[in-house]
């Protein structure tokens, strides 16, 4: 997280990483573990949960379909009927595809 001016570290939406909350966070631990001389872990920019607050609800994590492809990945998708997910049932929503 140290930029190009040796001492200056920037995290969170200043910097062209995704936009989250937790990322900012541990982006923040990071800085200041090299501030303090820590070993780092470097962080794994593919690996940053995601929540997507629509309905249903949807979490995630890794690439997008598209980013793999664009790595060179052969890609297998797949879809799930929310249907057989006890939440729809008890929603009364059971009209919806999940797929990954
Ligand atoms: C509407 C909305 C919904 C979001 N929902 C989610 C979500 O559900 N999950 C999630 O993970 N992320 C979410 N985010 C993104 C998340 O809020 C940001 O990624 C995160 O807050 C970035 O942290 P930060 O410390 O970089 O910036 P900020 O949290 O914006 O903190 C920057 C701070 O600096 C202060 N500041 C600015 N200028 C100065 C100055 N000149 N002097 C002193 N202080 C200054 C500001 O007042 C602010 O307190 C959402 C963002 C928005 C806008």
């Amino acid at each position: 997280m140290e930029t190009n001016v040796p001492g200056i570290y920037a995290i969170g939406d200043v910097v062209p990483t995704q936009a989250l909350a937790h990322l900012a966070s541990h982006e923040g631990i990071v800085a200041v573990s090299h501030i303090a001389g820590r070993d780092i872990e470097p962080i794994n920019y593919d690996l940053v949960p995601n929540c997507t607050y629509c309905v249903p609800e949807v979490a995630s994590v890794g690439l997008s379909e598209e980013a793999a492809r664009e790595r060179g990945y052969d890609v297998i998708t797949s879809k799930f009927p929310y249907a057989a997910a006890g939440k729809a049932t008890i929603l009364a929503r059971t009209r919806a595809l999940l797929s990954w």
